[in-house]
């Protein structure tokens, strides 16, 4: 069976990155909407075209546009055997428009990735720099404890933008709680716990993926994980 995955879950969960190398370990391309926007722009399909000129125009990319693009992208023979969509669908009506686009194609295995607000606030407002050169970076999956550039010792610092952490929790909060509705009656629909290590969450959506995939039903997840301080 095809491995056809979109990731859910809130910024600061580490869903990119856990996209990325399930991605690389499993041979399967990783679709973020940003990237194949980009690229349809750049090849020039009749679709990308129509992309630029919208934003050209500085508007938002439509719904429609939008699945358009990735209805090219997961039509091209790299996706046929899996994909890990990440980034997409945002909304109900692009979940509903990518059901039609699987028409005939394996089923769509939905894994949640979920973090207490408190730990997500953590994240988000806290950017590790390097003791020895000062290159800094966010606190996405706690997995930067090595500078990247020097190879330096990572610190944590702690940010001051906390409003606007909680802005973008509110609104992700906004936007996705209706499509993990969409989805979490499915038998493919996974919850996983992603305040762990990084290498134990990787882990987890292995097996996730795994069990969705059999169609085994799911045991307890972490469907009980308290979103601590939701409003
Ligand atoms: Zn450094």
């Amino acid at each position: 069976m095809a491995l056809n995955v979109i990731m859910l879950g809130p910024p600061g969960a580490g869903k990119g990155t856990q996209a990325e190398r399930f991605a690389r370990t499993r041979g399967i391309p990783k679709i973020s909407t940003g990237d194949i926007l980009r690229e349809a722009v750049s090849m020039g399909t009749e679709i990308g075209k129509r992309a630029k000129a919208i934003m050209d125009r500085g508007e938002l990319v439509s719904d429609e546009v939008m699945i358009g693009i990735v209805g090219e992208r997961l039509a091209r023979a790299d996706a046929h055997s899996g994909f890990i969509l990440d980034g997409f669908p945002r909304t109900v009506a692009q979940a509903t428009a990518l059901d039609r686009l699987m028409d005939g194609r394996d089923p769509l295995i939905v894994i949640d990735i979920v973090v207490p607000e408190r730990e997500l606030v953590r994240r988000l407002s806290t950017r590790m720099i390097c003791s020895n050169c000062g290159h800094n970076a966010p606190v996405e999956d706690g997995s930067q404890t090595v500078c990247s550039l020097c190879g330096g010792r990572m610190v944590q610092r702690a940010d001051d933008s906390q409003d606007v952490v909680l802005e973008r929790l509110k609104i992700y909060r906004s936007n996705t709680k209706p499509l993990v509705d969409f989805y979490r009656a499915r038998p493919t629909f996974r919850s996983i716990n992603g305040a762990q290590p990084p290498d134990k969450v990787a882990a987890d959506l292995v097996t996730a993926i795994a069990a969705a995939g059999s169609g085994r039903p799911a045991t307890a997840g972490v469907d009980d994980v308290t979103l601590g301080g939701s409003r």
